[in-house]
């Protein structure tokens, strides 16, 4: 596995690939890599010849007040992770590569940001945008996979690349959970011991309630009793549990079937995101 740390070396690297017609595979991380990440790479290598990976904390997401300085960084054991699925190369962009003094341009991507995770962050997503584009320039790979565990996400980079014509497909692997269902983040890592044994019950709720929803429950009386129960198993508050289609828009009555259901919930200082899909 090659690891690449600066632009000019990447370039050179694809520039030799690129002349021998070989499809190129790119999984965007933040690192502390888990099995969730190495899905994705698995999806990449299937459908491709060489994937890149690239491993960057990217500031423009976070507002001041979150944890960029303490957002889990653990390289090596990421880089022996990438390089145990065949990784073919790992860039690590340098941040002042990314963004130089003076870097002033954003992307905005309109109310879409603002809803749902973005009515919490409303920087999140305009950054997400930002960085992948930057990344998605840079690499130029044919394909790009991400995780069906950040469904708005997956939802904005798809209008993202469609929207400013990038020519670059994008995949979707599966949420990847732990044994007990809690789904694989890096910011798990925050959790303590206790919480993590709470944690397990944010998947459940949702297991429940899409059933409840699909014997016809009444919509409001199932997300009232589901934020009802996490509150009372240990969470803190619930940030958002609601209903979106494939579209994005918000569900109330109409058929429920094929949407998803969004949740985040605080436990102890951790927000924690799931969703699942009502089939
Ligand atoms: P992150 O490092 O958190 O920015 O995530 C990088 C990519 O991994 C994104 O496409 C995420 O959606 C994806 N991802 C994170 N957690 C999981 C998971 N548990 N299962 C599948 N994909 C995931």
């Amino acid at each position: 596995m090659q690891i690449i740390k600066n632009i000019k070396d990447l370039k050179k690297t694809l520039e030799k690939i690129k002349n021998s017609n070989k499809i190129i595979g790119f999984v965007p991380t933040m690192g502390c890599i888990h099995e969730g990440h190495l899905s994705l790479i698995d999806i990449s290598k299937q459908n491709s010849d060489i994937t890149i990976a690239s491993i960057f904390v990217n500031k423009a997401q976070f507002a001041a007040h979150e944890d960029l300085e303490s957002y889990p960084r653990e390289q090596e054991s990421d880089l022996k992770k990438f390089e145990s699925r065949n990784v073919d190369i790992t860039y690590i962009p340098e941040d002042n590569s990314i963004y130089p003094e003076g870097f002033s341009t954003s992307i905005s991507l309109g109310d879409i940001a603002l809803v749902s995770e973005g009515k919490l962050r409303p920087q999140f997503f305009n950054g997400i945008a930002l960085i992948m584009t930057k990344l998605f320039m840079i690499i130029q790979p044919n394909l790009s996979v991400f995780g069906e565990k950040d469904f708005q996400q997956l939802f904005i980079v798809r209008k993202l690349v469609r929207e400013l014509n990038i020519p670059v497909k994008i995949l979707n692997g599966p949420t990847i959970r732990e044994v007990n269902g809690l789904a694989m983040a890096s910011r798990n890592t925050y959790l303590s011991e206790e919480e993590l044994k709470i944690a397990p019950f944010l998947y459940k709720s949702l297991v429940e309630a899409k059933n409840c929803l699909l014997k016809n429950d009444n919509i409001g009386d199932v997300l009232a009793r589901t934020k009802k129960e996490l509150l009372n198993n240990g969470f803190k508050s619930l940030d958002y549990l609601e209903i979106r289609d494939s579209n994005f828009k918000l569900i109330n009555k109409a058929s429920i079937n094929n949407s998803h259901i969004l949740i985040s919930a605080t436990l102890g200082k951790t927000r924690l995101l799931d969703n699942i899909r009502i089939e």
